[in-house]
């Protein structure tokens, strides 16, 4: 059976220059990246190399990236290590409060919860029906005792694109640090971290054809931030630990290609989201499109059916090839609501009837109108079984 694989905000296939460039490391440049000897100096060539790549592709310097083994520590070192420099800083006003939407991934909503037990207060801003969080919430919330501001770029389920220069410009009025999830933006629209406005940013190799477990934390020269990785005097003593050297290669070459690819090739994958989404929506009755369609990254629509268990209609998908998702991976497998679509306001019904489908580099026509042509027979036999 032919398998076609829609879970890309899940994970993406490495590009083979990427396992290319990663063997290559593996062989050839095992060396330690901080030995002084030839051995090490080749291998900290490669991250250099990376750390450029990175810098272009998010308009940064390579002097402020900073490796990390993923989205998820990326974003625990930003809220964590912003939040010990606001500690230590003595100010007359201790500034001990953090703001985010209601509508992160787990590692921004689980970390912030770890700063209130060690006394921090919080806020979780609203978002629309449509899933965006408004610059006048913000401007509500925001405080002289606003330390951290942490927005998403993109949303890892409904895909939306927040205002991010906006929420920037607000926080850093009130003299608050902000940073953003970029995880689901970076490689599939242009970010660029001066013209957003930020001081912080997060990206992640897995989600753009790199491999995983390996990421940025990018932050803006002059940001005060504590090292939550103690060790050695890596990474500049802002991440103490030997670099993945292997990783960083694969990370580096994923971020020249997504770099070189992105114009053609978000309006390509665009044309096949839409393709989907209207493919769907027009052939299968009862279903809807849950959050914004535009602003929204090229890659993803989430759908909700009328009368079909999102979990039953993920396995029934993947019994005739195809994966979806039904929200977050971290979430799937717990028949939880989606939180993003909680938030949103959406009804039971369609919290639980909805499924992610997210596009990427290897996807067709054809796969497509495979998928179009399927569903709606397997919708109907679900239906059917729930009707009995
Ligand atoms: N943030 C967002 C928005 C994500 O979608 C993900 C991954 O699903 C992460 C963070 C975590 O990234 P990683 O898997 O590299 O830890």
């Amino acid at each position: 059976m032919s398998r076609a694989y829609f879970d890309h905000n899940a994970t993406t296939p490495p590009d083979p220059m990427v396992i290319e460039a990663m063997a290559r490391a593996l062989k050839e440049d095992f060396g330690n990246p901080s030995s002084v000897h030839h051995f090490g100096q080749r291998a900290k060539a490669v991250l250099d190399e990376a750390r450029s790549a990175v810098a272009e592709l998010v308009g940064g310097e390579p002097a402020e990236v900073v490796f990390t083994s993923g989205g998820t520590e990326s974003d625990n070192m930003a809220l964590r290590g912003a939040a010990e420099a606001l500690e230590s800083a003595a100010a007359a006003t201790p500034r001990r409060h953090v703001i985010t939407s209601s509508i992160e991934h787990e590692a921004v909503l689980n970390t912030v919860k770890a700063l209130t037990r060690r006394g921090w207060t919080s806020t979780l801003l609203p978002v629309d029906a449509s899933g965006i969080v408004s610059p006048g919430s913000l401007a509500s919330a925001i405080t002289r005792e606003t330390g951290i501001v942490s927005v998403m770029h993109a949303n890892n389920e409904i895909g939306t694109v927040q205002p991010l220069a906006d929420l920037a410009a607000i926080a850093h009025e009130h003299g608050a640090i902000f940073h953003t999830d970029a995880v689901q933006s970076v490689a599939k629209i242009p970010v660029d971290v001066r013209a957003l406005g930020v001081d912080l940013l997060t990206l992640s190799a897995h989600k753009f054809n790199g491999p995983k477990g390996v990421g940025v934390l990018w932050i803006r020269r002059g940001t005060r931030l504590v090292s939550t990785m103690t060790g050695g005097k890596h990474e500049r003593n802002r991440r103490g630990g030997t670099e993945n050297v292997p990783g960083i290669a694969g990370l580096g070459v994923a971020a020249r290609l997504a770099r070189k690819k992105l114009d053609g090739e978000a309006q390509r994958i665009a044309a096949l989201r839409d393709r989907l989404e209207h493919g769907i929506l027009s052939t299968v009755g009862g279903t809807a499109v849950n959050g914004a369609p535009s602003p929204r990254v090229p890659n993803t629509t989430n759908i909700s059916f009328d009368g079909v268990e999102a979990e039953s209609l993920l396995i029934a998908l993947d019994l005739e090839g195809f994966a979806v998702s039904t929200g977050s991976a971290c979430s799937s497998g717990t028949l939880e609501p989606s939180h993003v679509l909680r938030a949103m306001g959406l009804p039971s019904h369609r919290t639980q009837n909805s499924i992610r489908f997210s596009l990427g580099a290897g996807n067709t026509e054809a796969e497509v109108d495979a998928l179009v042509t399927k569903l709606p027979g397997v919708v109907a036999k679900l239906r059917s079984l729930v009707r009995r």
